[in-house]
C-alpha cells in the first residue's frame, strides 16, 4: 500500500502514471482541499476533482482539468444570465459538482461524499480529503487577501504575493483514514505538487506533518521545481513569499523534517550533489511528464527508489506488494 500526498494539475500527471505501472486498490491519496471554492452555490473541490478523473480515465489531458471531451453550455448560460464564469466549469464537471453539494447538504462529510462519487465513476484508488473541516488557503496581496482560485484562475497569478495562509487549519482534523494511511503505508510519496498551496494546507492540518514523521515507510518527494523555476504555474513566487528558494533545495526544506529521498530532474544534478553533502538521499531522473510513457517511467522509478531492498532470503521467495509492474521477478 502507497500513500501519495497532492494537488491537482501535477499531481494528477504523477497518479496517471502511477496508475499504469501498480494496482490502483493499492493507492491512497491525500488531497488538498485549500483550493475548495463555492461556485454558483455549488462546493467544489478542484484536486478532489482532478485526481478522480484522471483515476476514472475521465481527465482531459489537454487542459490538466476537468472532464474530457466535456462542453460548456451551462457555463455560457450562465455568462447570459449575468453570473461570473471566470471559474471554468464544464456541464459533465457540473454533474459531480451538483452531487457532492447535495450530499453535503444531506449531512454527508466531504470524506463521505468523495467516496460515493468515487464509487459511481469506477475509482479503485482511496481518495480521502485532507479534512472534512474547511481549511482555506488565503493568498495575501497588494490588493487584499485572495483565495487560491481568486488569486490563481481569476487573476491569472499576476499579483505580487505578500504572504500565504491556511485559514481555519489549526482547527481542523485531519479526514478519517489520513494518519493511517500516512503511518502504515509502504512508502508515502509527495508528488510533483505546489510545496505552498498544495502540499502546504495539507502539512497545515494538525497531525499531518507528525505522522509524516512517524511513518513506517519510506517518504519521497518529487519536485515541481526544475533548474531555478517551476515546471508551471506560481510555485516559485508562492516559495519566495514562503521564504523558500525557488530550487530543489527550497523543496528539500519544505520537507526537511521528514523527508527521505528527493526526487529532482537530471538538470539539477549539480544542485543534487549539494543537497547530498548535507546528508539527504537525492535522485536525478527525467521529471517532466509529457507523455504517458514519461508519466509511467517516474512512477516506476520512484517505486523502484522507496521500495524496501528484498534481503537475499526474501528475494528469492516474496516479493513487496508495491513493485511496479513490469519489473515483477
Ligand atoms: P494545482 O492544485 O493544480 O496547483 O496542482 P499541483 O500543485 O499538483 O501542480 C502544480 C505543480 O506541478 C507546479 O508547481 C508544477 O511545477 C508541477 N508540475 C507540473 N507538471 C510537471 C511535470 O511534468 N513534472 C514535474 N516535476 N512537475 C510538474
Amino acid at each position: 500500500m502507497i500513500c501519495v500526498l497532492t494537488g491537482g494539475t501535477g499531481g494528477a500527471k504523477f497518479v496517471d502514471g502511477l496508475r499504469q505501472v501498480m494496482p490502483s486498490e493499492e493507492i491512497t491519496l491525500v488531497v488538498n482541499t485549500g483550493d475548495d471554492l463555492l461556485w454558483w452555490g455549488l462546493y467544489v473541490s478542484p484536486d478532489i476533482d482532478s485526481i478522480t478523473y484522471v483515476l476514472s480515465g475521465m481527465l482531459s489531458r489537454e487542459r490538466g482539468w476537468g472532464v474530457k471531451g466535456d462542453t460548456f453550455l451551462c457555463l455560457q448560460a450562465m455568462g447570459q444570465l449575468g453570473e461570473p464564469t471566470w471559474f471554468h466549469t464544464g456541464d459533465r464537471d457540473l454533474a459531480v459538482h451538483l452531487l457532492r453539494s447535495r450530499l453535503l447538504a444531506e449531512g454527508r462529510t466531504l470524506s463521505e461524499a468523495t467516496s460515493i462519487v468515487c464509487g459511481k465513476l469506477g475509482v479503485k484508488a482511496r481518495i480521502l480529503p485532507m479534512s472534512n473541516s474547511r481549511v482555506e488557503t488565503r493568498v495575501d496581496t497588494p490588493i487584499g487577501e485572495l483565495s487560491f482560485e481568486e488569486y490563481f484562475v481569476q487573476r491569472w497569478y499576476q499579483d505580487p504575493v505578500k504572504s500565504v495562509r491556511f485559514a481555519g487549519a489549526s482547527d481542523a482534523e485531519p479526514a478519517p483514514g489520513v494518519i493511517e494511511a500516512i503511518t502504515s503505508a509502504d512508502a508515502v510519496l509527495l508528488a510533483p505538487s505546489n510545496p505552498v498551496t498544495s502540499i502546504g494546507p495539507i502539512l497545515a492540518v494538525p497531525g499531518i506533518r507528525e505522522a509524516l514523521l512517524s511513518a513506517r515507510g519510506k517518504i519521497a518527494a518529487i519536485s515541481p521545481i526544475v533548474g531555478n523555476s517551476p515546471v508551471a504555474g506560481p510555485a516559485g513566487i508562492l516559495m519566495a513569499a514562503q521564504g523558500l528558494p525557488c530550487s530543489i533545495a527550497g523543496v528539500a526544506q519544505a520537507y526537511e523534517d521528514f523527508l527521505d529521498i528527493l526526487v529532482c530532474d537530471t538538470r539539477d544534478a549539480r544542485a543534487a550533489d549539494a543537497l547530498r553533502k548535507n546528508g539527504l538521499r537525492v535522485q536525478c531522473t527525467q521529471t517532466i511528464m509529457r507523455s504517458a510513457e514519461d508519466k509511467a517511467a517516474l512512477a516506476r522509478e520512484v517505486l523502484a527508489l522507496v521500495s524496501p531492498a528484498p534481503s537475499s532470503a526474501e528475494s528469492s521467495t516474496s516479493d513487496t506488494s508495491f513493485r511496479p509492474l513490469g519489473r515483477q521477478p
